[in-house]
């Protein structure tokens, strides 16, 4: 998932930001409540983890403006404010979750799996589509049972159509999914992870829709 962690604390902003790229998430970071408003009308994020106590606007201040603009991305709340009163007002303005500091990484891994099964309206950590697996929490993709070793972003890439399976995907929403504000992009990074993707997994495994994109393979071709 594309994730905005909004969070002024350096150590553990950059603890959150390993642990989530290693769980094969993209994540941008901002460090006040105004880069996070900023960062939100972009709306191009699948979830938020918001700190509340926050520079110059509080994050229940930022929750509060978001919502009020329409802007539905999940968001989960990561604050030190323990008090049930500040739990229910985080909720009541519009959070999906509440953890509080201190936290255990392995909880918030597994409440964000838990916003993410429900964006993508599965309720298990498992996607299935023909002889292709995708083990969201394992992180491993595995196709006829052969467990298939690939990189981060090939996972990213084939876990976004595999979600998806209806959807044609253009090139530019692919590479926004998989790539973040700074990261340099060649112009034919895509076709490269899709190569790859089809080398390793099954050539039939990404359609290419003339013209329009990519999707993941019919179910009975694959
Ligand atoms: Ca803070």
């Amino acid at each position: 998932m594309r994730i905005l962690l909004v969070e002024d604390d350096e150590l553990l902003a950059s603890g959150l930001m390993s642990a989530l790229t290693r769980a094969n998430h993209l994540v941008e970071r901002v460090d006040d409540g105004q880069k996070a408003i900023q960062a939100f009308s972009h709306d191009l994020f699948d979830m938020a983890i918001l700190d509340l106590g926050l520079p110059k606007i509080d994050g229940t201040e930022v929750l509060k403006h978001i919502r009020q603009k329409g802007n539905q991305t999940p968001v989960l709340i990561l604050s030190a404010r323990d008090a049930t009163q500040d739990r229910i007002l985080g909720l009541d303005l519009g959070a999906d979750d509440y953890l509080t500091k201190p936290f255990e990484l392995d909880e918030l891994m597994a409440r964000i799996r838990v916003l993410e099964r429900r964006r993508s309206g599965h309720k298990v950590n498992q996607l299935q589509i023909g002889k292709l697996s995708i083990d969201l929490s394992a992180l491993s993709v595995t196709w006829n049972g052969k467990l298939i070793d690939l990189q981060r972003r090939e996972f990213m890439l084939i876990k976004k159509l595999a979600e998806n399976p209806h959807q044609v995907f253009t090139r530019d929403q692919l590479e926004e999914s998989l790539y973040g504000w700074n990261d340099g992009v060649e112009s034919n990074t895509i076709d490269v992870h899709i190569h790859n993707l089809r080398k390793k997994i099954s050539p039939d495994i990404i359609k290419t829709m003339r013209g329009v994109g990519y999707r993941i393979g019919d179910i009975e071709s694959i």
